[in-house]
């Protein structure tokens, strides 16, 4: 192993050779039914056949040009988001920080420009990720991830999800800008947020005039069986939203959507990116949509997060001893735990089952969209196996 790696990671002592479906292989040929799929990325599974053609072709043509040109796979991949969502207009970067970050620039600016720039505070709430970037370690807040990086940015307020009144105050402040919510907590813990929490907040924003952003990067692209987790609820859409993760079936994308009123400030030259919505990344997302956003693809998801749930629930009564709660919604499932989630993780490694970590001393199970029944009753059937040995 190198010492020429940052750092950074606490990576687990397994190495990957390739991927086909849900499962991954190791660079010693053991096969291990993937829970994680890239933390919510590879949402078609590992190689799938339709993306790998999509990529290929478009690699055969044409990289990159930047935005200095007009991309047809853009303009495309724009069309069926819009058309998709509450949105008018989408702009591509590369990654979920990114499309946070500018999902945050376009609120104030919005602000900005209906001669309101003393409205720069932006709500955010404990048990978000928003990403690793300046704004989002502070939109987030979490202290473990903003200590030792400077000052805190002024203009970030945070609050829980459960304090009413606080929310309340703090949206109808004169210099409150935005308010940034995953509808289900991702790397929180996998908690979904009800349809009357995120009801309350839109009637709110809207009677403040503050811009309500949702951060669906790991809960949008049928992760939970709509295309966006929010769709789930009616009267709740928001004016700006982040998505990566999914939207590139594991290729690198992230994207901001917008109305075209909060959009309004981002004019020509107040924002950009080299590598955002370069061919080959527009290529793969084209496909990526086409096959998510199938009815068959969501109605799939919404059957197997069901098995799943029901499956889960009578193996957390079985062990109530290592299993305290069920949680998430559609296929980012939460397993609440009573021993410490890293040594969990290990265990179900020992049983050749990939799952993720979480907040709240959870395990995340975050599969291709498209686990097949006979997976989704293995994965739980290892994590049988995984509560054994914890007890050991
Ligand atoms: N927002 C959410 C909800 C996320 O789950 C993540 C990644 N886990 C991010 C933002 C950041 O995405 P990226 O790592 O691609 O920058």
């Amino acid at each position: 192993m190198t010492d020429a790696l940052l750092g950074v990671y606490n990576r687990a002592p397994l190495t990957v050779s390739h991927g086909q479906g849900s499962w991954l292989f190791d660079v010693d040929g053991r096969r291990y039914l993937d829970c994680v799929a890239g933390i919510a990325t590879d949402a078609l599974g590992h190689a799938n056949p339709v993306l790998v053609k999509a990529l290929a072709e478009q690699a055969a043509k044409l990289w990159h040009v930047s935005n200095i040109f007009r991309i047809p796979g853009q303009e495309a991949l724009a069309e069926r988001l819009t058309g998709a969502s509450f949105a008018d207009v989408v702009f591509f970067g590369n990654s979920g920080s990114e499309a946070v970050e500018g999902a945050l620039k376009t609120a104030r600016r919005y602000h900005f420009a209906n001669g309101q720039p003393e409205r720069i505070d932006v709500i955010g709430f404990a048990g978000s990720f928003h990403g690793r970037t300046y704004a989002a370690i502070n939109a987030a807040g979490n202290p473990s991830y903003v200590e030792g990086f400077g000052p805190r940015l002024p203009g970030y307020v945070q609050l829980t999800i459960d304090d009413e009144a606080g929310i309340a105050e703090a949206i109808a402040r004169p210099t409150t800008a935005a308010l940034i919510v995953e509808p289900v907590q991702g790397e929180g813990g996998a908690r979904a947020l009800t349809g009357e929490w995120l009801k309350r907040v839109r009637d709110l924003c809207t009677q403040h005039g503050v811009l309500l952003i949702y951060d669906e990067v790991q809960s949008g692209m049928g992760r939970t069986g709509k295309l966006f987790a929010h769709q789930w609820f009616e009267g709740v859409e928001p004016d700006i939203m982040a998505i990566a993760k999914a939207l590139g079936g594991g290729f690198p994308i992230g994207a901001f959507l917008a109305t075209r009123e909060a959009a309004k400030g981002m004019v020509a030259g107040v924002h950009g990116s080299t590598f955002g919505g370069n061919p080959l990344a527009m290529a793969v997302g084209i496909a990526a949509f086409d096959e998510i956003a199938k009815l068959e693809t969501l109605s799939h998801v919404q059957a197997i997060a069901a098995l799943l749930k029901s499956e889960l629930q009578a193996l957390a009564a079985r062990n109530p001893d290592i299993v305290s709660e069920i949680r998430g919604k559609g296929l980012l499932i939460g397993l609440k735990l009573i021993p410490n989630n890293r040594d969990f993780m290990a265990l179900a490694r020992d049983h050749d089952l990939l799952v993720a970590g979480g907040g709240e001393n959870c395990v995340r199970l975050l599969p291709s969209l498209l686990l097949s029944e006979a997976e989704a009753l293995e994965a739980v059937k290892r994590l049988e196996l995984a509560c054994g040995t914890a007890r050991e």
